[in-house]
C-alpha cells in the first residue's frame, strides 16, 4: 500500500459522507489517524461501535487540533459556525476543505474565518445516496465518481495538488472549477431534479385522498423512483436550496418554460414534438451509462422481487 498522504484527518460530521470518507481513507491507507466529530453523543456511540474512526473527540477544537486536513462534512448551513469555532485550533500549513453540495456560499461563509497560513480548498464529491447518519457510510461511495475542487483565487498550488491526490486515492476522478460555475452545473444536474422529486411526491401525497392507497400500490409506474430521491435528508436539502438560490432560480425559470411547451404540445396533440424530446432524452441516458455513471441493467439493477 502507498504511504499515507496525511498524518491526521479530522472529519467534522460523520454522517453518510463523513463516515464514507473515514471508511475510504482507511481502505486506501490515506491517513495515519482519522478523528470524527459529531455533536450528538448518540451518533458518536454509533460511530464507535462501527469503528471507522481512530478517535471521536467530544469538541470541535479537539477534533481539529493538530489535523493536517480538516473536512467539513456537516450540513452547509452549519459551516460558518463550525469554521469560527475551529479557526483558533487549526495548525499552520493545514488544509481546510469540505464536501458541501454548494460552493459559492461555502467560500462566503467559511472564507472569512480561515486563519493566515491555513490552505482553504472547498470540494464536492458528486456521490451520495438517500441515506444519512454514520451507519449509512461505506468505503466504495466515491469509487469512479467525480470530486469537484473549487479553490479560491490565489490558493496554494501544492495544497491543491495534495487534496487532488487524496481524492484520487479514495477512488474519485478530480475536476477543478470555479465555485460559481459549479453551482450552476449542480443546479441542473442535482438540485432542481431533487426539487422536482420533492414536488411530485408532495403533490401525490396531497392527492392521496382522491387516489386512496393507489399511489403506493401502483408506484412502480415511475413514482417510486422519485420517492427514492425525495427521501433525501431534509436538513441537508433545505440548506442546499437556501444557499444556491440564484442558480436554482435561474434553472427553474428555464424548466418552467420547457414544461409549458410540453403542456402546449399535449394540448395541441403535437406528437412530433413529444417524440423528438423523448428520443433526445433517451440518448442522454445512454450517454450516462457509457460514461460509467450508472448501470445499464433493467430497473436500475434492482433485484426483481418475486411474490
Ligand atoms: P448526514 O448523514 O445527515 O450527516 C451530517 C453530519 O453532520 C452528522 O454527523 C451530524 O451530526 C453532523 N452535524 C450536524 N450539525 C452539525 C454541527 N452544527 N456541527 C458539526 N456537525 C454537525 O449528512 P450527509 O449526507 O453526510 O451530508 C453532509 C454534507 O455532505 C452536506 O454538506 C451535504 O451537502 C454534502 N453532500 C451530501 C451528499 C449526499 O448525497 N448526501 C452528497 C455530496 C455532498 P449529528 O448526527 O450528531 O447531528
Amino acid at each position: 500500500m502507498s504511504e499515507p498522504i496525511f498524518d491526521k484527518v479530522a472529519l467534522i460530521g460523520i454522517g453518510l459522507i463523513g463516515a464514507s470518507l473515514a471508511h475510504a481513507i482507511r481502505r486506501a491507507g490515506a491517513a495515519v489517524h482519522v478523528a470524527g466529530y459529531s455533536p450528538s453523543a448518540e451518533q458518536r456511540a454509533v460511530a464507535k461501535k462501527i469503528g471507522f474512526a481512530d478517535s471521536l473527540p467530544e469538541t470541535l477544537g479537539d477534533a481539529a487540533r493538530d489535523a493536517d486536513l480538516v473536512v467539513l462534512a456537516a450540513p452547509v448551513g452549519a459551516f460558518a459556525g463550525i469554521a469560527k469555532e475551529i479557526a483558533p485550533h487549526l495548525k499552520q500549513g493545514a488544509i481546510l476543505s469540505d464536501v458541501g453540495s454548494v460552493k459559492s456560499a461555502v467560500l462566503r461563509d467559511v472564507g472569512p474565518h480561515v486563519p493566515a497560513g491555513v490552505h482553504f480548498i472547498p470540494a464536492h464529491p458528486i456521490a451520495g445516496t438517500e441515506q444519512s447518519g454514520p451507519a449509512a457510510g461505506f468505503a466504495e461511495l466515491f469509487d469512479d465518481r467525480w470530486c469537484i475542487l473549487t479553490p479560491p483565487a490565489g490558493a496554494d498550488a501544492a495544497a491543491l495538488e495534495k487534496l487532488k491526490t487524496f481524492w484520487q486515492r479514495l477512488g474519485s476522478q478530480v475536476e477543478v472549477m470555479d465555485a460559481h460555475h459549479h453551482d450552476l452545473v449542480l443546479a441542473i444536474t442535482s438540485h432542481v431534479p431533487h426539487l422536482i422529486a420533492y414536488n411530485i411526491v408532495g403533490t401525490a401525497d396531497d392527492l392521496s385522498s382522491v387516489t386512496k392507497s393507489e399511489v403506493i400500490k401502483y408506484s412502480a409506474g415511475g413514482f417510486r423512483d422519485f420517492t427514492r430521491i425525495a427521501a433525501s435528508d431534509p436538513t441537508m436539502w433545505r440548506d442546499v436550496f437556501l444557499n444556491n438560490k440564484d442558480a436554482v432560480l435561474e434553472v427553474l425559470g428555464r424548466f418552467s418554460e420547457d414544461l409549458s411547451a410540453l403542456q402546449r404540445a399535449i394540448r395541441w396533440g403535437d406528437g412530433e414534438a413529444l417524440f423528438n424530446l423523448f428520443a433526445r432524452t433517451r440518448a442522454i441516458r445512454r450517454g450516462i451509462i457509457d460514461a460509467g455513471q450508472d448501470s445499464a441493467a433493467p430497473n436500475f439493477g434492482r433485484n426483481v422481487q418475486k411474490k
